[in-house]
């Protein structure tokens, strides 16, 4: 598993968090990850997002079982 992920299942509530900080600006970039950036935004998903989601998938699975 991707360490960041790992990370990210250990830690209830961090991937959900950042779900709902990087989200998509409605035209195709993360908000978040525009924060500091000084050169354009960075595409969404940005990897931030996707780390996430992988994780989230991840706790689910794992509450079903
Ligand atoms: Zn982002």
């Amino acid at each position: 598993m991707n360490p960041l992920v790992e990370f990210m299942v250990r830690n209830a509530g961090l991937a959900e968090a950042l779900i709902g900080e990087h989200t998509d600006d409605g035209r195709g970039y993360c908000r978040a990850c525009a924060l500091g950036a000084q050169r354009g935004y960075r595409r969404f998903p940005c990897d931030i997002r996707r780390t996430a989601e992988q994780a989230r998938e991840i706790e689910r699975e794992r509450m079903e079982c």
